[in-house]
């Protein structure tokens, strides 16, 4: 099998799994008790906060652990709406966003809200001058994503940062896709909410954590018990966020390195298919984009085609992201950007680790070229 979907989850790293086991067989205390067990989960989650927080530039106590990224982006539109509603309902945010974003936009709507969408450019990338033209007084809040699961392109998230500080509006991203991937500095680009999923990053599935700084002052997401400081209730996930914990840190430690080995493998599958098959256009920037994201257009073909057809040859990909699978709607993605949805239709996301290798990378380039010859040729026969 060769894996490339690395943007919809990765592999759970084998350390991680190690350091989250004997959260489940031993130190199996609730977090909450007084007696010795339950400290030693209370510690792990008093260490992971520490480790999360400086990856980030972020304090422990600006971290809150949630159950991945769409929880997380839940919490930060909702709650934000109303805390600040007696401020004003219009809320910024752009037409790429993933659906936990998009989806919850729609629900506010309904409840109220005003939301304005940024267009983006033939790369897939917003414009800060944009923003600037539709700030209004009753702005809320701006909601735009580090970096795009589909096309990887990677957004002027600390332009945005300042242009929502100098005007006293809190700014949100998601970084789902970005963190652990690409350096974050909550401060730097002046986030005051940022979302996270361990799976997207060598951790376990279901769990992720949302950053709060300390200037969005918003609601608790469930109500309950005291844990997560009263904003969160329910017993922690303590495999899971040490688990989160661990990945995060591996996954720093070796950022740069990481991203370069990535990228290179990268540039090796866009250079590669361009040169092997005709007739098929790059996805998103050039250079803005993820360390590990390949996105084309192929035309005259169908994704869902191309997808079964790689599967028999023991290739995983995806024809957008995983959330819209099953439906042929084509990307919201794609179509913001500008393509046809005939053309958004033919388009495939290859996104790689640093596991990959060349060989494998070959191997998927013939086996799409054959793809695409045969079903080419149908068409035209
Ligand atoms: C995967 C993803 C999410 C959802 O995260 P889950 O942990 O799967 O809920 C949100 N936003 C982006 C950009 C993603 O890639």
């Amino acid at each position: 099998m060769i894996y490339l979907d690395n943007a919809a989850t990765t592999r759970t790293a084998p350390e991680v799994v190690e350091a989250m086991t004997p959260y489940f067989t031993q130190y199996y205390g609730n977090a909450g008790s007084i007696y010795g067990l339950g400290s030693e989960s209370k510690k792990a989650l008093l260490r992971a906060r520490e480790t999360i927080a400086g990856t980030l530039g972020a304090e422990a106590n600006e971290i809150y652990f949630t159950a991945g990224g769409s929880e997380s982006d839940n919490w930060a539109l909702k709650a934000v709406f109303e805390a600040l509603r007696d401020k004003g309902k219009h809320i910024i945010t752009s037409k790429i966003e993933h659906h936990a974003v998009l989806h919850t936009c729609d629900y506010l709507e309904k409840m109220g809200a005003e939301i304005t969408y940024l267009d983006v450019d033939a790369e897939g990338v917003v414009d800060p001058l944009q923003l600037k033209r539709v700030i209004r007084p009753d702005t809320i809040l701006i909601s735009v994503m580090t970096a795009n699961n589909e096309v990887g392109t990677i957004q002027p998230v600390k332009e945005i940062g300042e242009i929502a500080a100098k005007h006293g509006i809190l700014f949100h991203t998601d970084a789902v896709q970005a963190y652990g991937h690409l350096p974050v500095d909550v401060k730097e680009c002046h986030i005051d909410l940022l979302s996270a999923s361990a799976h997207k990053f060598n951790g376990p599935k279901g769990v992720g954590f949302l950053y709060i700084g300390k200037r969005a002052r918003i609601r608790a997401f469930i109500h309950g018990g005291q844990q997560e400081r009263g904003r969160r209730a329910g017993t922690e996930n303590v495999p899971g966020i040490v688990g989160m914990a661990v990945a995060a840190g591996r996954a720093h430690e070796r950022l740069n390195e990481r991203a370069e080995t990535e990228r290179a493998l990268r540039d090796y599958l866009i250079g590669r298919i361009e040169e092997r098959i005709p007739g098929v256009m790059l996805n998103g920037h050039r250079e803005k984009r993820l360390p590990n994201n390949v996105n084309f257009g192929f035309a005259g073909m169908e994704g869902e085609t191309m997808l079964i057809m790689l599967d028999m040859a023991g290739i995983c990909a995806s024809a957008g992201s995983a959330c819209t699978s099953g439906s042929t709607d084509p990307s919201h993605v794609l179509l913001a950007m500008g393509l046809s949805g005939e053309q958004a239709r033919g388009s495939l996301r290859l996104t790689l680790s640093e596991e990959n290798t060349r060989e494998e990378l070959d191997l998927v380039v013939e086996e799409l070229a054959r793809i695409v010859e045969r079903v080419r040729g149908m068409l035209v026969r």
